[in-house]
């Protein structure tokens, strides 16, 4: 799918005429996703952009919205599978410029930091900071490669703990446009799940309240959870992490290992051989092949356990939705 130039022309001059020159200067056509995604697969965005400042970002939504064209936003793509014929419309990418940190002594807890940080600011180096000042409440996210706004969305988590235990407020831009603290109770954070992905609200900005620790204790579960995951996770190959939400009382990896598919490809797509949960691109692998191999295991799964196998990555662009 290439880019209609007169489309991205509109854009343009809307973005001009809102007082936004230098983003739609820098908006991108037919950006290949490929490099933007951890499964390294993906087509062209239709027209990309990353913005620097909440502003530009509501100006981008305003102005797809007022061109009738879709808008995807994406933070670091670790969760995401994007469709070999692309996206149409807007992708949005939340990068290095919402990456800013910072905290403060929380005035209702003297054992307690709020430490607030941009929707772009990788998970890896919030949990690094963390450590750093000898807090705790971070170690499980240590090794979860996505930005904070995409662990936000999903309510990130690992080793029993998960985002909704850390959060204290967010700031998100409304699908009205509006720019507003979401308070924790008004998430609705749950088993992977917020309320942005019924509104489509966009993090900007999240406060995390965090305990005051021992570094040395949190070093050394950040060393436990590291060693977990390099022994049991295959890190050296591109995927999205576990492609599966856990069903209820019973483990993805076993199921698909019982269901003689560890191993088993189709293209360049293949369950790991080292976790069954995984699966991954060995290298050449299409966003169709991976489709193919996750609907080939879902049906193998509810025919033999009767077991319904839901995706935790999110399969977006042309002929996924
Ligand atoms: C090797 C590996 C290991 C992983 N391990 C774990 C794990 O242990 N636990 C776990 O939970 N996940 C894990 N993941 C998956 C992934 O890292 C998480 O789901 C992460 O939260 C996704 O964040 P992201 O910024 O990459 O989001 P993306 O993949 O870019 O987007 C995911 C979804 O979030 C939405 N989104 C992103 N940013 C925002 C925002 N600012 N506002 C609103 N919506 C937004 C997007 O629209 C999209 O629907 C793993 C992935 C890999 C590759």
């Amino acid at each position: 799918m290439m880019a209609d130039s007169s489309t991205i022309e509109a854009f343009r001059k809307k973005l001009i005429e809102k007082g936004f020159e230098d983003l739609a200067k820098d908006l991108r056509e037919n950006e290949i996703m490929k490099p933007h995604t951890s499964f390294r697969v993906g087509g062209p965005a239709q027209i990309y952009s990353e913005p620097s400042r909440t502003e530009e970002i509501v100006a981008l939504s305003d102005t797809a919205k007022a061109l009738g064209i879709p808008c995807f936003l994406m933070g670091n793509g670790s969760n995401l599978v994007i469709s070999d014929e692309g996206i149409d419309g807007l992708v949005i990418r939340l990068g290095e410029n919402f990456s800013t940190i910072s905290s403060e002594e929380d005035p209702a807890d003297p054992d307690a930091v709020l430490v607030t940080a941009g929707a772009g600011t990788l998970l890896i180096r919030l949990s690094s900071f963390a450590a750093k000042n000898s807090l705790t409440g971070l170690e499980f996210a240590s090794g979860i490669p996505g930005s904070l706004g995409g662990a936000v969305f999903m309510n990130a988590g690992a080793y029993d703990h998960d985002m909704s235990e850390v959060i204290e407020k967010v700031t998100a831009i409304s699908p009205s446009g509006e720019v507003r603290t979401w308070t924790k109770d008004e998430l609705d954070l749950g088993y992977r799940k917020s309320c942005f992905m019924a509104n489509g609200g966009i993090v900007c900005e999240a406060v995390l309240r965090l305990k005051k620790g021992d570094a040395e204790l949190i070093n050394s579960q950040i060393r436990t959870y590291t060693e977990k995951r390099t022994k049991s996770q295959p890190l050296n190959f591109p995927s999205a992490g576990s492609m599966f939400k856990r069903p209820e009382g019973h483990y993805t990896g076993a199921l698909i290992e019982q269901a003689g598919l560890k191993g088993f490809s189709i293209g360049g797509a293949q369950v790991s051989e080292k976790h069954a949960g995984f699966v991954i691109n060995k290298g050449d692998a299409t966003a169709k092949d991976i489709d193919d191999l996750v609907r080939h295991i879902q049906k193998t799964i509810k025919e033999k356990f009767d077991v319904e196998l839901q995706r935790e990555v999110r399969f977006i662009g042309r002929g996924f939705n």
